[in-house]
């Protein structure tokens, strides 16, 4: 775990603010045409043309998003990405750059701030967006990570929340629950650490719902499969906090009802025997789980010749009248009001 790696430490004090600023950043490269000027700077300059820009941000605070127990810092700056990234393809929109913004006290060396760095370098490498900016500061307490994230449709393609209309299909892209299950893995393994230092978790047979957890990964391959097919969803938005929950918001912002069947929530088979282990039930997890990054949006019928060849994605659902309300129809054929959820960050 974190506490064997770097062995090397050196103060952030030795480089001073500028210093760390340029160490960090010095491999990130410019690959977007629309970045005119990136880091080094008062501010960044970008030039989109003709298309609409949309832009989103988080702020990810150790402790409440992230425990550096079991989370590696590489894996979280990549995370930390990844999921300003989602956002932006849920509007489908193309991204294109991130400023990245940390606060940190002195406790980490700067070495730690490297791997959080290669972290955040290879999510903008892979995803093919340029790091133009942040900003650094100190913190008092634990680790805080801020992004933005920039993107860039062309007029009349972004696709909102509020677009869905009744009989419109339900679609969710890949499978549910897996990153919800992987934390479960990833807690339980802590705890045995904390009794017995010296265990080695195998976390092999939970290789895919930790990675889930610890490297999601963004559709953006969905953005662009939506523009091969010819596709453009009614709405959409991206399941961080639990399908429930975003299925409300889509039905709340269009002004609709759905009906949701549980007989298709696409779940992992390590999902499945993972619920089973922890005796916990996997169609809660995937309407509750959260943190699964997929895509989930509406397409109107005489779309669904075009999308249901498509092992990425499975239609889970059907919206109807406001009225109607919205129903999670279970395998027994009960009707469920669905209720959101999600992720109790003020709860604690
Ligand atoms: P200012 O004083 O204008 O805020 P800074 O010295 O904070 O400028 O930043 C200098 C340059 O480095 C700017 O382009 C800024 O966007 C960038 N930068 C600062 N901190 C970070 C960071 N943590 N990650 C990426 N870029 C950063
Ligand atoms: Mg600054």
């Amino acid at each position: 775990m974190i506490e064997d790696k770097n062995q090397q430490r050196t103060q952030l004090s030795d480089l001073g603010e500028f210093g760390l600023i340029d160490h960090l950043t010095k491999n990130f490269k410019i690959k977007q045409s629309s970045t005119l000027k990136g880091i080094g700077d008062d501010a960044a300059v970008l030039d989109f043309k003709q298309n609409k820009i949309v832009v989103s941000t988080d702020l990810l605070v150790e402790n409440v998003h992230f425990d550096l127990s079991y989370v590696p810092l590489k894996h979280l700056g990549y995370k930390a990405v990844v999921v300003n990234l989602s956002d932006v393809y849920a509007m489908n929109a193309n991204a294109t750059q991130v400023t990245v913004s940390i606060a940190v006290s002195n406790r980490y060396p700067l070495e730690a701030l490297e791997e959080l760095y290669a972290g955040i370098e290879t999510a903008a490498r892979i995803y093919n967006v340029d790091v133009v900016g942040g900003d650094t500061t100190s913190s008092t307490t634990g680790l805080l990570i801020s992004v933005t994230a920039i993107g860039e449709v062309k007029n009349n393609k972004e696709v909102y929340r509020s677009g869905a209309k009744p009989n419109d299909l339900l679609v969710v892209t890949g499978d549910l629950g897996g990153a919800y299950m992987g934390l479960q893995v990833l807690e339980r393994e802590k705890e045995v650490y904390k009794v017995n230092p010296n265990s080695q978790p195998d976390l092999e047979p939970y290789n895919y719902i930790v990675e889930r957890q610890l490297k999601p990964e963004a559709r953006k391959d969905i953005v662009k499969l939506l523009e091969d097919l010819e596709v453009k969803p009614t709405s959409m938005i991206d399941v961080s906090d639990g399908l429930s929950s975003e299925i409300l918001h889509i039905c709340k912002e269009s002004g609709v009802g759905c009906d949701l069947y549980e007989n298709k929530l696409p779940l992992d088979p390590q999902v499945i025997s993972t619920c089973e282990e922890f005796n916990i039930d996997s169609t809660t997890v995937a309407l509750n789980g959260g943190e699964d990054y997929e895509l989930l949006f509406t397409v109107s019928q005489e779309d669904f010749p075009k999308i249901k060849a498509n092992p990425n994605l499975t239609v889970i659902g059907f919206m109807r009248e406001k009225e109607h309300g919205v129903h999670l129809i279970t395998r027994a054929e009960t009707k469920i009001e669905l209720k959101a959820q999600g992720w109790k960050n003020f709860n604690a």
